[in-house]
């Protein structure tokens, strides 16, 4: 049974999908105009282990969804830095294609898989669906015309009995000061749903009672219309870092009329040394910069997603070394040869790792317990049984446990021949060969009640 925080309730929530056997999720996804920084490469390994959890311990069938936004304030400053040559239009494309195949290419170094994610629409892609969202709006009197540009209007859309103020308890001043100084809005805390065309900006037509509203579209309306069209509504579950609760989902909540989706769930910031990990702050750290990027994963994991991450150097090594250890450990029963360890673990400290590890990570995702799950097994317990519950756990990690490089027919000769000369008390023999695999082929060999097992040396 999972259970998780619902931000709409402020509560733990029994989790239940609204079709039986199916769960239909939506992520907020990245803006395509440069690289994913690590603080939402946080929220998007979240959002993929809580997939995993509901494919894989709860056993339902996920559509998963995350958006593209490749048409907003940030995409335009760039194409104007960096394609200032090309067409509004075709400049855009090029600069969404290059950041697309890069944060594709970004997440599965980190253990998301392209192929689980069921849809990855781009907002361009979908003007019609926001468009006519946006004259559903007009038809309702909750949006309006001025100066070229469309707004939701906050005082009808209340007028019409609809709450506002789901997710958070509104600061409408802190909204008014968020948008644009331009903008020509009759109430302050009114949200923008199409920009009007300005002079060198990629734009669409937009036809509203015979008359032209050439423009873009705002950036709430693309997730309101994408994920109505791919998942209906309401749908089960819609994910995001917490920054995002406020405005852009209460405002993507307002434009579906007030009833969106039935779960919210945000993640925390991931902070470096004490402070937020936002770009206007300037200390990105890269996933470039990481010689092993699960090893981040890792990090991830080790902190609940709705508790502030710390994250520097220090952090990463130790959470390197932490998987490298569990690593070596899952090696020694992966190269483990047929017959070498027992079917079953009699110890019954298999099922504690296995009844620990459910019960935390089905408890709102409790990674850190799920993860100190490994404390009754690990370096102690080898049986088939054992790796069978890690291959089960890896499923949901998603950190690469299990993924060493097989053992070459040299190596498994080396290692046959270790434990013979063990047998026959040529202790010199087995010590040559020990050190033989240790330097050339960097493979650790350890004496246990099971004979040798072997892990690769990390
Ligand atoms: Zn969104």
């Amino acid at each position: 049974m999972l259970r998780l925080y619902n931000s709409l309730t402020r509560s733990k929530k029994i989790f239940s999908p609204i079709h039986k056997g199916v769960v239909n999720m939506y992520s907020c996804g990245p803006t395509v105009y440069d690289h994913v920084h690590i603080g939402n490469l946080r929220s998007f390994i979240v959002d993929d282990l809580l997939q995993r959890v509901l494919r894989n311990v709860e056993k339902y069938k996920v559509n998963w969804v995350m958006n593209i936004t490749d048409i907003d304030d940030k995409m335009i400053s760039q194409i104007d830095k960096d394609y200032h040559d090309k067409e509004p239009m075709q400049a855009l494309g090029e600069l969404a294609d290059k950041y697309t195949d890069i944060f594709i290419a970004d997440i599965e170094t980190v253990g998301i898989r392209r192929s689980d994610i069921t849809k990855l629409p781009r907002a361009t892609d979908h003007i019609d669906q926001m468009q006519a969202l946006i004259k559903k709006l007009l038809l309702e009197k909750i949006a309006y015309i001025s100066d070229g540009s469309i707004y939701f209007s906050l005082e009808n859309y209340q007028k019409s009995g609809k709450k506002y103020g789901q997710l958070v308890n509104v600061d409408y001043d802190a909204q008014a000061r968020l948008t644009d100084d331009q903008d020509q809005k009759e109430g302050a805390s009114d949200f923008v749903l199409w920009k009007a065309k300005k002079a060198g900006e990629p734009y669409w037509e937009f036809e509203w009672l015979d008359s032209q509203y050439p423009g873009r579209p705002g950036w709430h309306i693309e997730c309101s219309a994408m994920s109505t069209e791919y998942l209906g509504q309401p749908f089960d579950i819609h994910t995001g870092g917490v920054d995002l609760k406020f405005p852009h989902h209460e405002n993507e909540i307002a434009q579906c009329g007030g009833l969106q989706a039935n779960f919210y769930i945000h993640n925390e910031f991931l902070q470096t040394e004490g402070e937020k990990m936002s770009k206007s702050l300037g200390n990105i750290t890269t996933l470039s910069a990481m010689p092993e990027p699960l090893a981040f994963r890792f990090a991830v994991l080790q902190a609940h997603y709705r508790s502030q991450m710390d994250f520097g150097a220090q952090i990463l090594q130790s959470a390197t070394d932490r998987l490298h250890t569990l690593s070596s450990y899952a090696d020694q029963m992966l190269f483990a040869w047929k017959d070498q360890l027992p079917e079953k673990d009699d110890s019954s400290m298999t099922k504690k790792f296995i009844d620990q590890f459910n019960l935390a990570i089905t408890d709102d995702l409790n990674t850190p317990a799920a993860l100190s799950a490994f404390s009754h097994i690990e370096g102690k317990v080898y049986s088939h049984e054992t790796l069978k519950a890690l291959e089960y756990v890896e499923s949901i990690l998603g950190v690469g446990l299990l993924s060493a490089k097989p053992l070459s027919s040299e190596e498994k000769a080396l290692i046959s021949d270790y434990d013979k000369s063990r047998a026959h008390k040529q202790y010199m023999e087995s010590d040559n060969i020990r050190e033989k695999l240790k330097v050339d082929h960097k493979l650790q060999i350890s004496d246990t009640q099971h004979g040798p097992l072997v892990n690769r040396i990390r």
